[in-house]
């Protein structure tokens, strides 16, 4: 993994054993395929950084200037010797999941990380909440995962290897008001998560969820002013009253974090870590 420039990096591990944890990682890791869903911008753009880094192949999904993606599709391959594809499937619509799944296999015979990343927000109380907004974040940040994942078991399980990484959210463990759906949908991702690595537990597949508490990505940065409008306070206040009032370290949690987290989770280290419903968020639900 490649050095994190975290303030307090002091305290991590000595960079000997980091040194060795990457070395791991990297001849595990090493010309796999990973898939990341929504990865052309915050968490999952910094999760296929980081395993690529780590010597993955890489298919990238999301929206986004088409440019910026030929673009960051070129750098992450020449940055780190691996070959990336992107697919710009829409996760709300089955066939162009099923379409991408197909061609990622075509391309490289096995999705040996699936990364169910993508994910969509919209904060209004419950009896003002749009019909289509439900829909598409059930959608999104739910069934797509269920879609994404059947597809990729069976060639996982020929090759008695996998990791699907689920990322959910402090979401699937506690709820806010006025996060229906979203809280919805991330608790079923855990219940989804459980369930596919009983399924699987002794074919060498792992299947798990990382729970992050807010992190500073557009999808945040979006949703401050509608949170604001639903309480009827400032945006500032939706920052430090709302959003960092949940994290008893006062701090987002970083992109680089979760990336690292997920990283670990596709390692050998974490072959006995299965049907985990993982919090990375400050301390959040320790409430
Ligand atoms: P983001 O908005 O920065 O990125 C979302 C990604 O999903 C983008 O690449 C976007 O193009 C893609 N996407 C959105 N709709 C899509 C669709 N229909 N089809 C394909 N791709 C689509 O958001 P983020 O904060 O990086 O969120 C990533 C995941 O992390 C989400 O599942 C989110 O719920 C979860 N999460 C985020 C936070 C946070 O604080 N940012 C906290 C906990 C969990």
């Amino acid at each position: 993994m490649r050095r994190q420039t975290a303030p307090n990096a002091a305290c991590g591990p000595p960079a000997g054993m980091q040194t060795l944890m990457h070395q791991e990682l990297h001849a595990m890791l090493k010309g796999k395929t990973a898939l990341i869903t929504g990865s052309t911008s915050g968490i999952g753009l910094g999760i296929a950084e980081a395993l690529a880094a780590l010597g993955a192949n890489i298919v990238l999904n999301g929206f986004g200037d088409a440019g910026e993606i030929t673009q960051l599709r070129i750098d992450l391959a020449r940055r780190h010797g691996v070959n990336v594809l992107y697919d710009g499937a829409d996760m709300s619509q089955a066939p162009a999941i099923e379409s991408m799944m197909k061609t990622a296999l075509g391309e490289f015979g096995a999705i040996d990380i699936l990364v169910n990343n993508a994910g969509i927000q919209h904060v209004a109380p419950v009896d003002a909440f749009p019909l289509e907004k439900w829909n598409a974040i059930l959608a999104i940040n739910l069934s797509a995962a269920f879609h994404t994942t059947r597809l990729a078991l069976p060639a996982m399980k020929q090759r008695g290897f996998g990791r699907i990484v689920n990322v959910a959210s402090a979401h699937a463990l506690v709820a806010s008001p006025f996060k229906s759906a979203y809280v919805a949908a991330k608790h079923g991702i855990a219940g989804l998560t459980k369930t596919v690595a009983l399924e699987v537990a002794e074919q060498g597949i792992t299947v798990n969820a990382v729970c992050p508490g807010y992190v500073l990505t557009p999808l945040v940065k979006k949703q401050i002013p509608d949170t604001a409008k639903a309480r009827g306070i400032s945006e500032e206040a939706v920052v430090h009253d709302v959003l960092l009032a949940a994290q008893p370290t006062k701090q987002f949690v970083t992109v680089e974090q979760v990336a690292a987290f997920t990283a670990f989770l596709c390692g050998d280290a974490a072959a006995s870590i299965t049907g985990a419903v993982l919090p990375i968020e400050g301390g959040w639900t320790a409430h």
